[in-house]
């Protein structure tokens, strides 16, 4: 397989063009590396007509058997892990290192599937009656995932569909389509034809799919807004959806941690992958007793960080990965300047070729600052003092995102007294952006609806179905 050339779309088993191309740009360079497929309305129907042609048989294969296809799929993550990372640091931006991490992390995802069992519950079992809950799949499942982590989130919502039994139609990003039409390649010869379809295109085709009637289920990645339309638009057949959002999650920072020991580890959870991680520290509070204290390890480390393009050697973090997020980056930046406010570090704009941002640390801004209100999914971070833990705790929970915490202190008890105060799916004590494919991860408020992973996460894949048996009244 060449990961450097020919991409098409998986329809049915087979390689298809798209009806027009679109260009790709890698965004340390602003240069085309590719032209990717654009799927017309009648290439989508071609799709999901295959998808459900699909259905019956796989729904019908032993859920043993689906689950040795998944171990398959890891195997293939494995084999292709190099040149698919390689590819995702062209398109994404991310460095060579994490890009090969993503690149092989979906094989220890597909492990765990093809050991999770779906639960059947035995409601209730006498002489004359049993009464048993099963989980049975949707049908055709739209699976559509953001320019992040396009290799990672999008087999989040594969693995767990075809373990359960569904077959689905997988549309990436239009800002990062190469690594997934390239999944959908590797795996043309592990998967029966239709069972997964893989379209790229413009901005028409995710709305195409939420409103296509032959879809029975939408699982969807990506921003509160978008994901507000997406809800509205699966409405019309009722659409069963899974919804992972933004979030503007705050860390919290005790003043009885070593502060130079934490340090880095509190900057990676705001900094790493260029902040466009949708569980990375947005907010840090930080008690006053210590806040320049860490203010000044915090600073003292960004400047040791390599910022640059991600193929190149010892580059820690690359550009932000597309031109409107950077537009949209860039504004935060200067609406902090129109403000007045003061930053540690960054806050200068370079100009190209490139997404490029510096690291930007903001010191203490007032909570309504849009640096502080708003989701920037880019390298700015406002970095804010509390008094006491309460306030802080008001202040962490004052927003409509409930996506992630963290919870930073010397004393672990401490920490989850106060971790359990906070409204949101996802709180990590002394770390952040810990997961793994066994413990369900979901939003709360405006961060979501729904879960992925755990066997939470492959229920959702399901319908429930409870079957009644009389144990007599049948014979004559
Ligand atoms: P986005 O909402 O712009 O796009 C996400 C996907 O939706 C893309 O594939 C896009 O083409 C598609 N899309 C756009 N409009 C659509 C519509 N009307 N109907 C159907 N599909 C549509 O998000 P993005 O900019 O790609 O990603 C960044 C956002 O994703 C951030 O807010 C981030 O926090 C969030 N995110 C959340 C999680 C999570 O698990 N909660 C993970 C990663 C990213």
């Amino acid at each position: 397989m060449d990961f450097d050339k020919s991409y098409t779309m998986t329809i049915n088993g087979a390689g298809v063009a798209g009806a027009g191309t679109y260009p790709v740009l890698n965004p340390a360079t602003e240069e085309i590396i590719a032209q990717a497929p654009d799927c017309s309305a009648a290439q989508l129907d071609e799709a999901i007509a295959a998808a459900r042609r699909a259905f019956p048989a796989w729904k019908a294969t032993p859920i043993e058997q689906r689950q040795k296809l998944v171990l398959a799929i890891a195997g293939s993550f494995i084999e292709h892990a190099t040149a698919l990372g390689a590819l995702l640091t062209r398109e994404q931006g991310k460095p060579l290192a994490e890009a090969r991490a993503e690149a092989m992390a979906p094989a220890l995802w597909a492990q765990a599937l093809a050991a999770m069992q779906l639960p059947v519950t035995v409601n209730e079992d006498s002489a004359e009656l049993r009464s048993e809950t099963h989980h049975v799949p949707l049908g055709v499942v739209g699976a559509i995932s953001p320019w992040n982590f396009p290799v990672l989130l999008t087999m989040w919502k594969v693995l767990p569909a075809l373990v359960a039994g569904n077959t689905v139609v997988l549309k990436p990003s239009p800002h990062t389509p190469l690594t997934v039409l390239k999944i959908g390649e590797m795996l043309r010869g592990v998967l029966p034809p239709g069972v997964l379809n893989v379209v790229t295109g413009g901005d028409e085709l995710g709305p195409w799919m939420t409103a296509h009637e032959d879809i029975d289920k939408i699982t969807f990645t990506g921003s509160t807004p978008t994901g507000k339309k997406v809800l509205q638009s699966a409405a019309g057949n009722l659409k069963r959806v899974t919804l992972e959002l933004g979030g503007n999650d705050p860390a919290i920072v005790l003043p009885d941690v070593n502060v130079d020991e934490i340090a880095p580890r509190l900057f990676w959870s705001a900094f790493k992958n260029s902040g466009q991680v949708c569980i990375a520290t947005k907010r840090m509070y930080v008690h006053k007793d210590i806040y320049d204290d860490v203010a000044r390890a915090l600073v003292a480390y960004a400047r040791t960080v390599k910022v640059g393009n991600g193929a190149d050697e010892g580059t820690q973090l690359g550009p932000v990965q597309n031109r409107p997020q950077y537009e949209r980056v860039k504004n935060l930046i200067e609406d902090a300047h129109a403000h007045g406010l003061r930053f540690l570090a960054g806050g200068e704009v370079p100009v190209g070729p490139g997404y490029f941002l510096p690291i930007s640390i903001v010191d203490n801004p007032p909570e309504d600052a849009r640096v502080v209100s708003e989701e920037a999914f880019g390298p700015v971070l406002p970095l804010l003092r509390y008094d006491d833990i309460d306030e802080a705790v008001r202040r962490a929970n004052d927003s409509p995102y409930g996506l992630g915490a963290s919870v930073w202190s010397a004393d672990t008890d401490r920490a989850l007294s106060v971790a359990v105060r906070l409204e949101c799916g996802n709180v990590w004590i002394n770390d952040c952006q810990y997961l793994r494919p066994n413990a369900m991860f979901a939003g709360h408020k405006q961060s979501g609806i729904g879960v992925e992973n755990g066997v939470e996460g492959l229920l959702e894949y399901t319908n429930p179905q409870t079957i009644v048996m009389r144990k007599s009244a049948a014979a004559r």
